[in-house]
């Protein structure tokens, strides 16, 4: 079984915990170092067990605390070497960087990571597929656009946690300067909740039972709005197999990923006619 939990998520910092095996991973390290050992000690774990911190990107609000993290608890860091070079990895004191070769597998403890580059402006972005068992997780949080790669590579995810980032009109007639609403709606920004919407409808895999909506923008989206246009992709897919959920500001309770899926609150299932 591998279940997974969001510790943060949006511009205030990610974190994404993952477990299986006896094992612990955390994706990105975007609060400071002490902020993330106390919620990684409120959901019960030992911010020392972690085998190691996948870094997706540099920006400070994925990478902020990884190494003051790495340095207080010994715990490894791994991600891409644009990541490395870019988050000023090699002046600091950490306990290692593992460097992840786009689309190689890498095994680290349980756990079995495969990084893909994704388009956002950063040195070297990744999104991970993280497998252990039977069970697999994509995540991908801070790219600009989809393309047949990454579709290809979570095809066989039974969850998927993918950025909800911002909803176009409410982005377009917000207070932000022209230049940085075109580098968020660019093609090496984020994801607005129509391009979600529409990975969910033509790219999503038949394996995936567990989808979570994750950095949405606090000034460009509502949850509700996210929520909507991804339930409605799902409708028009078929997908009432598909558990959605919304992730805020402070993250979410576990996740098993490879269990009974989880049928929905209300409706008859939808039968594919088909
Ligand atoms: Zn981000
Ligand atoms: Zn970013």
């Amino acid at each position: 079984m591998l279940r997974f939990r969001v510790l943060g998520s949006g511009s205030a910092g990610n974190a994404t915990l993952v477990e299986a095996g006896g094992g612990r991973l955390l994706i990105d390290a975007g609060l400071g170092s002490r902020e993330l050992s106390e919620r990684l000690l409120s959901a019960g774990v030992d911010p020392a067990s972690l085998t190691a911190v996948l870094l997706s990107h540099e920006h400070g609000d994925h990478a902020k605390g990884a190494a003051a993290f790495s340095r207080k608890w010994g715990v490894r860091l791994a991600g891409s070497r644009g990541t490395y070079a870019a988050a000023g990895l090699g002046a600091e004191s950490i306990a290692g960087y593992e460097v992840l070769e786009p689309f190689a597998p890498a095994a680290l403890g349980a756990f079995t990571v495969r990084g893909v580059p994704v388009p956002h402006d950063a040195a070297g972005p990744m999104a991970f597929v993280v497998s252990a068992g039977e069970g697999a997780l994509g995540h991908a949080t801070d790219f600009g656009h989809l393309n047949r790669r990454l579709v290809d590579a979570f095809s066989a995810c039974d969850a998927v946690l993918i950025e909800s980032n911002y909803d176009a009109g409410m982005l377009r007639e917000g207070p932000y300067p022209w230049s940085v609403k075109a580098r968020i709606s660019g093609g090496y920004g984020h994801l607005s909740n129509d391009d979600t919407g529409r990975y969910l409808e033509k790219g999503l895999g038949e394996a995936c039972r567990v989808v979570v909506l994750a950095h949405l923008s606090e000034n460009n989206n509502h949850a509700e709005v996210a929520r909507f246009t991804a339930d409605t992709a799902l409708r028009r897919r078929g997908r009432a197999d598909v558990r959605l959920e919304v992730c805020g500001a402070d993250g979410t309770e576990w996740f098993d990923v490879g269990a009974m899926p989880v049928p929905r609150a209300k409706g008859p299932k939808q039968l594919r006619l088909f």
